[in-house]
């Protein structure tokens, strides 16, 4: 997929946000979702939409709806640090295929990086969901506390 294009409003992250397809959710308000990659690098592996933004990557959304997508990667990056106390937390954000995006909503990834383990596999190994289910348990908890 290219850097141009139409918005599809059948991408995942789209059928997420509408609930049609589920996901483990961490944090959500009227403009932000977060919830953990199905797909992690890493363990903690989270990513931040925007909810009402059509957007496919960072040249398509208006700055004010950016802001809060940034303000709520930074809290989930406290959280994710706090919680499971990584030796550094990645930020990252591809825009156009050539670039590594894979799925065309614009999306933050918070990912907790470990001294000494190297960086997973993009988008290849399917977490087992009860460990999704757990770590998701202990970040909402976090979150809420
Ligand atoms: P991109 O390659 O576009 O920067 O990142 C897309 C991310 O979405 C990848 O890290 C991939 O593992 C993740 N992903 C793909 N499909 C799903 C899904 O259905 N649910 C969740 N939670 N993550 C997904």
């Amino acid at each position: 997929m290219s850097l141009h294009g139409d918005y599809d409003p059948q991408n995942i992250f789209a059928q997420i946000i509408r609930g049609e397809a589920p996901c483990y959710k961490l944090y959500e308000d009227d403009d932000v979702l977060a919830f953990l990659d199905l797909f992690p690098q890493a363990l903690g592996h989270t990513l931040v939409i925007p909810k009402r933004a059509a957007a496919r990557n960072i040249l398509e959304i208006d700055a004010q709806a950016l802001a809060k997508v940034m303000a709520a990667t930074q809290l989930l990056a406290r959280v994710l640090v706090d919680e499971l106390q990584p030796d550094g937390v990645q930020v990252a954000q591809f825009n156009g295929g050539p670039a590594g995006q894979t799925v065309f909503h614009l999306h933050m990834h918070v990912i907790p990086r470990f001294a000494g383990q190297g960086l997973g596999i993009h988008a290849a190994n399917k977490a087992d969901p009860a460990e999704l289910e757990a770590l998701q348990a202990r970040l909402v908890k976090r979150l809420a506390g």
